[in-house]
């Protein structure tokens, strides 16, 4: 049998509107986003910045529905952000953050680093998430991070120089992390630096910069 629903058993996750869609919900599902005085929101992927926040699913139909029209009203104040430019910005602020998240795994021994580490953590399956430099072209054609590419447990990110700086040394390929909190995290940015593009009704011009 299950427990009562009245049990005092956990404590109920924060919950917060989508200024897209309005749907309410676990807050841990959204992206918080604090407003500015001069009327343009900034993503904070970390959850510590001061001011009133207001919160947008990581998703291009509700940041097209968002912004400005749909955060103006969750803030109640004039929001100058467009849909484009709120994309952007949850883009950068989750590369940054994807960067501080490498960096807290490695100073917490939560990252293998190198090739060899790395294959010896995919044989163990402790490999949570492999993170390959976009231009690790040696790392990237090991038999063990081509499997976990397959497997879909890779991403691209950065470069040698970028990872190198994360993980303090001159150049690294390929890292893994090896914590699940950490994982899942990270899991959150990558997935936000993959959102596509707003269709802002006038068509944008620009290209795409597919990797
Ligand atoms: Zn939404």
């Amino acid at each position: 049998m299950l427990a009562r629903a009245d049990a005092p058993s956990r404590k109920r996750a924060p919950e917060r509107t989508c200024a897209g869609c309005r749907e309410v919900l676990p807050q841990a599902q959204l992206v918080r986003l604090v407003l500015g005085p001069d009327g343009h929101v900034v993503p904070d992927l970390a959850g510590r910045a001061f001011g009133r926040g207001a919160w947008v699913h990581p998703t291009q139909r509700c940041i097209e529905r968002a912004a400005p029209r749909g955060l103006a009203k969750s803030f109640r104040a004039e929001v100058k952000t467009s849909a484009a430019e709120l994309h952007a910005a949850i883009l950068a602020a989750a590369a940054r953050r994807a960067e501080s998240l490498l960096l807290a795994a490695e100073r917490g021994g939560h990252l293998a680093v190198g090739a060899t580490e790395v294959t010896e953590a995919l044989a163990a399956g402790r490999a949570l998430r492999v993170v390959v430099a976009r231009d690790a072209r040696a790392a990237a054609e090991l038999g063990s991070v081509r499997k976990a590419i397959a497997d879909g447990l890779a991403v691209a990110f950065g470069d040698k120089e970028l990872l190198g700086q994360l993980t303090r040394r001159s150049e690294t390929g390929v890292v893994a992390v090896v914590d699940r909190g950490l994982c899942d995290a990270l899991t959150r940015v990558f997935d936000m630096m993959s959102i596509p593009e707003p269709n802002t009704g006038a068509r944008a011009a620009g290209t795409r910069e597919d990797g």
